[in-house]
C-alpha cells in the first residue's frame, strides 16, 4: 500500500495550505556544525565535526533536486557513512527506501529505533484516517536498529539514543556530542515554545506527551545548545523548548499554530 507515499509527495501540500503548521528551517549552515537542507516541510539534517558528516533523516522519496541541494552546502552525499533516522514515516525515511529510484545516500549504514520494525511486516497500521488503515509504504535494505541508551561512536562523533515512543511506536531522539538534539517528530515548536506534535499526525499522543516529559528530565541533565525539529526548524535551546509538552500541538485558519510559518508547505 503506497498510499502514503502518494499523500506525501502529491496532496500533503493542498492538505497543510493555509494552515502554517510545519515551518522546516531554511537550507544552509547553522551553529555547532549543523546544516540543513529544507524539502518543502521537512528538515534532513547534518552534523558535521572534523570533516566526517553524519545525516539524521533522509527527506522525501525522490525529491527534487534533492542530491544538488545537499552538494551546494559542501557535503557530497556520496560520502555519508551514517545516517541516523528519528522514525520510519515517508518524509524521514523515503530518500533511502530500497524501492526509491535513486537512493540519497547510496554509501550510507542506517540506523532506526528497534520499536518502528512493527511497520515492515505490513501488520501494523501507520494510521487509520475515515475508517481507512493507512500502512507505512516505507522499506529499507540493511539497518542497524538502536534502543534507548545506546552510544554510538561514528568517526569521532558520539550519539546517545533516547527512545521517545507516540508519534510512532519507535521513534527514536538523536542527542549528538551531548550538544545538538535532532528531536524528530515528537516536539512542534513556535515562538511560545513547545507542545507535543498535532495529533493527526501521532499514532498515540498520550505515550507522545509521557515520553516527552522523560525527554525533558535527560535533557535538563545535557549541555544542549541547539535542538533541530523534523518540521519546526531549529531552536537554541532553553527550557521554552519543553514549556507546553502536556499540550497538543493545534492550528487553524483562524488560529494558526505559528504565525510566521509559511501559507504553502512549497513557499
Ligand atoms: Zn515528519
Amino acid at each position: 500500500m503506497r498510499f502514503m507515499y502518494f499523500f506525501d509527495t502529491k496532496l500533503k501540500r493542498y492538505t497543510m495550505y493555509g494552515k502554517r503548521m510545519l515551518h522546516p528551517a531554511e537550507s544552509g549552515k547553522y551553529q555547532e556544525g549543523i546544516s540543513a537542507v529544507r524539502q518543502d516541510d521537512v528538515n534532513i539534517w547534518f552534523y558535521t565535526k572534523n570533516g566526517r558528516t553524519i545525516a539524521i533523516d533522509s527527506g522525501h522519496l525522490d525529491h527534487k533536486g534533492a542530491s544538488e541541494m545537499i552538494r551546494h552546502l559542501g557535503i557530497e552525499p556520496d560520502n555519508i557513512r551514517h545516517v541516523l533516522l528519528t522514525h520510519s514515516d515517508v518524509d524521514h525515511c523515503g530518500g533511502v527506501d530500497k524501492n526509491a529510484k535513486k537512493k540519497l545516500f547510496p554509501n550510507a549504514e542506517l540506523y532506526l529505533g528497534r520499536g518502528e520494525e512493527v511497520y515492515f511486516d505490513g501488520a501494523f497500521c501507520r494510521m487509520i484516517k475515515a475508517g481507512i488503515p493507512l500502512k507505512n509504504p516505507v522499506r529499507l535494505d540493511a539497518y542497524n536498529t538502536v534502543s534507548n541508551g545506546e552510544i554510538l561512536h561514528l568517526n569521532g562523533i558520539q550519539v546517545e539514543v533516547i527512545e521517545v515512543p507516540g508519534h510512532t511506536a519507535g521513534h527514536v531522539c538523536y542527542l549528538v556530542d551531548d550538544t545538538v538534539l535532532f528531536s524528530g517528530d515528537c516536539l512542534a515548536v513556535n515562538a511560545m515554545g513547545g507542545y507535543s506534535l498535532f495529533e493527526f499526525f501521532t499514532q498515540n499522543p498520550v505515550l507522545n506527551k509521557k515520553s516527552l516529559q522523560i525527554l525533558k528530565n535527560r535533557i535538563e541533565h545535557s549541555n544542549v545548545k541547539v535542538v533541530c525539529t523534523g518540521h519546526s526548524g531549529i531552536w537554541d535551546y532553553s527550557p521554552k523548548i519543553f514549556a507546553h509538552i502536556d499540550e497538543s500541538a493545534k492550528s487553524s485558519w483562524g488560529k494558526p499554530f505559528d504565525i510566521t510559518a509559511p501559507k504553502s508547505i512549497r513557499g
